[in-house]
């Protein structure tokens, strides 16, 4: 079972009760701002499949220059986020492209206690670990200064306004947005065990097949490392179709 641009189609147009309730849970949260704007934007967050789906349709509906070049950056992080700190492929300057629909990890940014920041951290941690671990096993040593990179704990986050927030009310909505998502049953488990909740995992194998997908990651990511060459990578890149082409 893998996601194709049929069944993303009818997720998009079947989706509007869990979208209006990911909005309302999204509302429950505060406003914030900070003066190092976008800084922390440096890598792609997890998603569940339905933070996933607005941006897919914010997406489809850019216009097809801005979307086209948008979907290279997030497939080109796709296959570069092992070898590169690649920055959030939404980030443009200081300005996210899809702030209205940005995702909870985005939001919830700065807002948790040091303590409980530290308890996810340290999880990403591990999962990065066991990561280069995979690699390794495949013959391939990820450069060091990616595996062990990670956005520090941000002071500088501040609420609009007074506003009582605490990791209580955060893992509330944190828990409220899975179990929505879960309303796509099936869908929602293969976005996060087979796509590992990362949407450029999912515009990738849209667009190439999620064997396929898997494969050409292996391969470039083993050329890059071991030549620093990213030429075949560009060339793949700046061939691909409109993918929101197949997605109307
Ligand atoms: S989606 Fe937007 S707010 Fe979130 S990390 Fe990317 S650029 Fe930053």
């Amino acid at each position: 079972m893998t996601f194709s641009p049929h069944i993303i189609k009818e997720l998009l147009q079947s989706s509007d009760h869990q979208l209006k309730e990911l909005k309302e849970t999204y509302a429950l949260l505060p406003e914030t701002r900070c003066r190092r704007k976008a800084q922390c934007c440096s890598m792609l967050p997890e998603m569940t499949l339905v933070e996933a789906l607005p941006v897919i349709r914010r997406l489809v509906e850019m216009a097809a220059a801005t979307r086209n070049r948008l979907i290279k950056k997030i497939i080109g992080h796709f296959f570069l986020n092992p070898v590169e700190i690649t920055l959030c492929p939404f980030l443009e300057g200081q300005e996210c492209l899809i702030y209205p629909d940005r995702f909870f990890g985005c939001r919830s940014y700065g807002l948790w206690s040091p303590a409980h920041y530290e308890t996810l951290a340290a999880r990403d941690r591990r999962a990065k670990k066991h990561l280069q671990e995979q690699w390794k096993s495949l013959g391939v040593c990820l450069p060091k200064k990616v595996v062990d990179f990670q956005v520090p704990y941000c002071l500088c986050v501040e609420t609009n306004g007074p506003v009582i927030i605490d990791d209580k009310i955060l893992v509330q909505a944190s828990d409220t947005i899975e179990a929505i998502s879960a309303g796509f049953s099936s869908w929602h488990q293969l976005f996060g065990q087979r796509y590992f909740s990362d949407l450029s995992f999912l515009l990738s194998a849209l667009m190439f097949g999620h064997i396929a997908a898997v494969q050409m990651k292996f391969t470039l990511v083993r050329y890059i490392v071991n030549t620093k060459n990213r030429t075949r990578l560009d060339r793949i890149i700046q061939e691909l179709p409109d993918l929101c082409a197949m997605l109307t």
